[in-house]
């Protein structure tokens, strides 16, 4: 059929959806599920993801461009998920980089993007967000500073409502990145930077770097100053913790 959203209610992970039946999907089909079973976060860590208590969302797209054009679609989508969050009154949301949103310091939602495709090749892409709209104080298992937009809103919240806006702001930005790449997000990704002008630390396997984060370069690489000066991260493997 033509239809270019399924709601689900449980699935093991709404970016394994989108995956397995990518071939035949328009872009900017939605799968969106009540609950996950294995919601997943980067490097095979677990996106926690009960029932009914968030907003699970995987997005398709297929790129002309080829996978290289995709360095920072993390970012870009960090910056749609402000935009969105923006529009339903959280004005302080900030993001942390590569890959999450965080309000008043704690993690609010996580970004998923899974590519698959060769060099210089069409290629296919998977944008997950997992967005916590009222987790359970009960929740466990996070093992770090989390939030809801429930308690930052002290309201009940309309999640249809709150889908929609969302959907709406990632299409938009898809047709911007397709055109024009990270350029036009640079400006409102720094402006949102969590770490901007903070004590960070870099970990990238057994090695630690620590210095000041000085946002992202025009690549999107991670940009830290040290005692050496400013140098420039960029690849998977990397996560920031505060300094
Ligand atoms: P990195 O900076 O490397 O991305 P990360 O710990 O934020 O590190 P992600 O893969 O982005 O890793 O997200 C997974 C992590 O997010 C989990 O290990 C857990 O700490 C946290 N987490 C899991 N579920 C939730 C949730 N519903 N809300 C907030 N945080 C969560």
């Amino acid at each position: 059929g033509n239809a270019n959203l399924i709601v689900l209610n449980v699935i093991d992970s709404t970016n394994q959806y989108i995956k397995e039946h990518q071939t035949e999907l328009p872009n900017g089909f939605v799968c969106l599920a009540e609950a996950q079973t294995a919601g997943r976060g980067r490097h095979g860590r677990k996106w926690v993801s009960p029932y009914g208590a968030s907003m699970y969302l995987s997005m398709h797209w297929t790129f002309a461009l080829g996978y290289q054009a995709l360095n920072g679609l993390s970012l870009v989508i960090g910056v749609a998920v402000v935009e969105a969050l923006k529009k339903l009154g959280i004005v302080e949301a900030q993001v942390k980089w590569p890959n999450d949103i965080y309000v008043q310091g704690k993690k609010l939602a996580g970004i998923l993007i899974e590519v698959e495709g060769q060099m210089g090749a069409t290629c296919q892409c998977v944008i997950g967000i997992g967005l916590n709209v009222a987790l359970p104080t009960s929740v466990t298992q996070i093992d770090q500073p989390y939030t809801d937009m429930q308690s930052i809103l002290e309201q009940d919240i309309d999640r249809n409502r709150f889908a929609a806006t969302l959907i709406n702001e990632l299409h938009t930005t898809m047709e911007v990145f397709e055109k024009s790449g990270l350029q036009p997000f640079i400006a409102p990704w720094q402006a949102a930077d969590v770490y901007a002008n903070k004590a960070i630390k870099l970990i990238i396997g057994q090695k630690t770097i620590e210095g000041i984060g000085r946002g992202i370069d025009n690549s999107g690489a991670l940009l830290i100053e040290t005692a050496e000066g400013v140098r420039a991260y960029q690849g998977g493997e990397i996560s920031v913790r505060p300094g």
